[in-house]
């Protein structure tokens, strides 16, 4: 691998964070050596040698008014991000989602950093971190010889290769006249939805023949005992969810006098701020739409809004709040950063926008300048925040949403979730306007 000079900056993986960041670094005047297997090494998911390759759905998100993808997107724009410049010319009509013809897309992306006067391409598979500052954006799939050198840097507890998640809801949209706080120890730090009888066997019969994810064939369909997907413990007989995690034993439900219910699904606080909870024990392999109708069915959770589903799959990612800072290099060595799904982020956007993060905290430390750190009013900040200061002991990674942010006491009594989405929507984009102006100047 070759040595970098002064003004020359390194990334490895060229797929929508390492594509996104390798571009942004050459907009700022670095001439970036950009290193990528494919397509001598393929990972199991990727089926051609283009940069930014989409594996699997061709939908970039939403770019509908307050969603909180828009806004991922918006602030995106104003970094000139080449994903979403991409995403714009292989645009294919799908409502109110930005979807692309993956080719169209890929080609794009590959073009736009081969042609560039400052990026040097080498298609390699990079074994080790290199000595000298650089950007590793491997992704979920990254190759195992690069995931034991990372490993035996940070230590191994520090590196997961599956991702095992149950859904995560936004607190406030949890029905309160049908859930309860308190805890089998008496605490009161879960927020309880019980469930009658009758409701349960509606739940259980929706929950046994709902449609799997099917996955992919490299992924393994056979589950660790202790971190089963809902539906396969359930399928083991239709008591056996009320030994596990809808066990209804040690709570007492107000609503019905006291009395122990049915059967219970615990949520538990996910972030300090307490705006979103996960389903304990609801890890899924249930399809997006599915998890949504189902576990909608539970009383609580009737008009819940999901932010992030459950997953289970293959996914390389670090214990991010254990080993990075907001700027995304690592605690521990100043000149080595990390971006993309790897940090603990989920989803293709939301990937190639920590590509920007790292990118720009390169940049300022190549420089000799300060990293700026990204405002947490900002989506990108608010994520980059999320993944370097949540409880590494329950990290999982996170889509782009609203229960990032810290609601101020003025929004607070917004009843209106879309005026308190606006509003927060808008103090972001100003935000991000005035962060922006304040970065050193894009060499064109
Ligand atoms: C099977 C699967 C399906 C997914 N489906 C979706 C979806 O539908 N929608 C969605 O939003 N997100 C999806 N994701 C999640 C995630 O958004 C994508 O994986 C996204 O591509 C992550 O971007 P990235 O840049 O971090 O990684 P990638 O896009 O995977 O890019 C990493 C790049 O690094 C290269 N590389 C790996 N190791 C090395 C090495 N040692 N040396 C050199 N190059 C290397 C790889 O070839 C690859 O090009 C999916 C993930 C997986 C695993």
């Amino acid at each position: 691998m070759k040595k970098s000079r002064p003004n020359e900056a390194m990334v490895i993986g060229a797929g929508l964070a390492g594509s996104e960041a390798a571009w942004q670094l050459a907009q700022r005047g670095w001439v970036v050596h950009l290193y990528e297997m494919r397509p001598d090494v393929m990972t199991p998911a990727h089926v051609t040698g283009q940069f930014a390759e989409l594996v699997c759905s061709n939908s970039l998100g939403s770019i509908q008014g307050t969603a909180p993808a828009a806004l991922l997107k918006d602030e995106m724009r104003l970094f000139d991000s080449l994903i979403l410049q991409a995403g714009q010319a292989a645009q294919v009509p799908a409502g109110s989602a930005l979807a692309v013809d993956r080719e169209v897309f890929s080609q794009r992306v590959t073009e736009r950093l081969q042609g560039h006067p400052r990026i040097v391409i080498h298609h390699e598979v990079v074994t080790d971190i290199p000595s000298q500052p650089c950007l590793i954006a491997t992704g979920p799939l990254t190759h195992e010889a690069l995931s034991g050198a990372i490993q035996e840097t940070l230590g191994d507890s520090m590196l997961s290769f599956f991702d095992a998640a149950a859904p995560i809801v936004l607190t406030d949209t949890v029905d309160m006249e049908h859930a309860f706080w308190g805890s089998r120890e008496g605490s009161e730090d879960y927020l309880n939805c019980p469930l009658t009888k009758a409701e349960y066997e509606v739940f259980y019969d929706a929950l046994i023949h709902a449609e799997q994810h099917l996955g992919h064939d490299f992924e393994s369909s056979t589950f660790f005992e202790g971190c089963l997907p809902i539906e396969e413990l359930a399928r083991r007989g239709p008591k056996t969810p009320l030994y596990g995690p809808m066990k209804p034993i040690g709570l007492e439900n107000p609503f019905e006098g006291g009395r122990r219910p049915y059967a219970i699904v615990q949520l538990r606080q996910d972030n300090a701020v307490g705006s979103l909870m996960s389903l304990v024990g609801f890890q899924t392999n249930l399809r997006w739409g599915e998890q949504k109708r189902v576990f909608g069915l539970i009383p609580a959770l009737a008009n819940a809004e999901f932010v992030r589903y459950g997953v289970m799959h293959r996914n390389t990612y670090l214990k991010s709040p254990a080993l990075l800072r907001p700027t995304l290099n690592t605690k521990r060595r100043e000149d080595l950063w990390f971006a993309g799904q790897m940090t603990g982020v989920e989803g293709y956007v939301e990937s190639a926008a920590m590509g920007i993060v790292a990118a720009v905290g390169m940049s300022a430390y190549l420089e000799g300048r300060e990293m700026p750190v990204f405002p947490r009013e900002t989506m990108m900040g608010a994520l980059a925040y999320y993944i370097t200061h949540t409880d590494p002991a329950h990290f999982q990674p996170m889509n782009a949403n609203f229960g990032l942010f810290e609601l101020p006491p003025e929004v607070q009594g917004l009843r209106d979730k879309k005026a308190r989405r606006q509003w927060l929507r808008n103090r972001a984009m100003a935000r991000m306007e005035e962060f922006v102006r304040q970065l050193e100047p894009v060499h064109e």
